[in-house]
C-alpha cells in the first residue's frame, strides 16, 4: 500500500511527503481508508505505530471537505480528540500543524497547569479541531468558553490511560455535550472490560484493527 492508495488528498499526501514518511504503517494502511469512508472504530495500537497520523489525517480530510467558508469567528469546533496527558495533547496538535500545511484547518490545544484567559480569548477566534485534555475541556465549557455542539467526529486517544487516569466521568460528561450523531475513533494499547463497555456505550458498528 501507498499512502496515495489510502484516499488521501494531494495537500495532504504532500505534507506527509514533506515529513519523510515513504509508506503508511500497517495501522494507518487500514485506518484511513475506514475514517474516510465514515465508519466508527476501534484501534488496538501503542504509541510507536503511527496512530496518530492513523486519525488525524483522515479526521482532516473530511474537515477540509466539509468546510464552508463561514467567518472564522463563526466556525464551530467539528473535531475533538481527548487525550489523557498534556504531553500527548501537544504531540497531537503538532501533527495536526505538521500535516494541515497545505489546509486551512484551524486546530488548538488545550490542556491544564496553565492560564485559561488565553485559551478561551483564542478559542473566540473559531476552531475547527480541538485536542483537549478531559478535565481543562470541562472548565472551559463551564465557563461558556467553549460549544461543542457542532462536533461531528470524537477521537479518545490513549483510552485506556483515560480511565486509569480516572478520567472516565469527565468523559461522559463531555460526550453528553456533543451531537448524538458523530464519528466517534478509540485508540487505546489494551482492550479491558472498561474499555470493552466503553466501546459499546459510544461507537456504532466500529471496525476494529489491530496491529
Ligand atoms: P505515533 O505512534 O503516532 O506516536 O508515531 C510515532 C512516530 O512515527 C512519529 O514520530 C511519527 O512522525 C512517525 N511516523 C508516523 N507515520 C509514519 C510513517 N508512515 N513513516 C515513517 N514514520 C512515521
Amino acid at each position: 500500500t501507498t499512502f496515495a492508495d489510502t484516499g488521501l488528498s494531494d495537500n495532504l499526501l504532500r505534507a506527509v511527503s514533506d515529513k519523510g514518511y515513504d509508506t503508511p504503517s500497517p495501522i494507518q494502511a487500514q485506518a484511513i481508508p475506514a475514517v474516510l469512508a465514515r465508519k466508527d472504530m476501534t484501534a488496538a495500537a501503542q504509541t510507536g505505530t503511527g496512530k496518530t497520523a492513523g486519525f488525524t489525517l483522515p479526521m482532516m480530510q473530511i474537515l477540509d471537505e466539509t468546510s464552508d467558508a463561514k467567518p472564522s469567528r463563526g466556525r464551530p469546533i467539528r473535531a475533538l480528540v481527548l487525550t489523557p496527558t498534556r504531553e500527548l495533547a501537544a504531540q497531537v496538535e503538532q501533527s495536526i500543524i505538521d500535516y494541515g500545511k497545505y489546509l486551512q484547518l484551524r486546530s488548538m490545544v488545550v490542556y491544564g497547569g496553565v492560564k485559561i484567559g488565553p485559551q478561551i480569548r483564542k478559542l473566540k477566534e473559531g476552531i475547527d479541531i480541538l485536542v483537549a485534555t478531559p478535565g481543562r475541556l470541562l472548565d472551559l465549557c463551564q465557563q461558556g468558553a467553549c460549544k461543542l455542539d457542532g462536533v461531528n467526529m470524537l477521537v479518545l486517544d490513549e483510552a485506556d490511560r483515560m480511565l486509569d487516569m480516572g478520567f472516565i466521568n469527565d468523559i461522559r460528561k463531555v460526550i453528553k455535550m456533543l451531537p448524538k450523531k458523530r464519528q466517534n475513533l478509540l485508540f487505546s494499547a489494551t482492550f479491558s472490560k472498561e474499555i470493552k463497555q466503553m466501546t459499546k456505550e459510544l461507537l456504532v458498528n466500529p471496525v476494529a484493527i489491530e496491529v
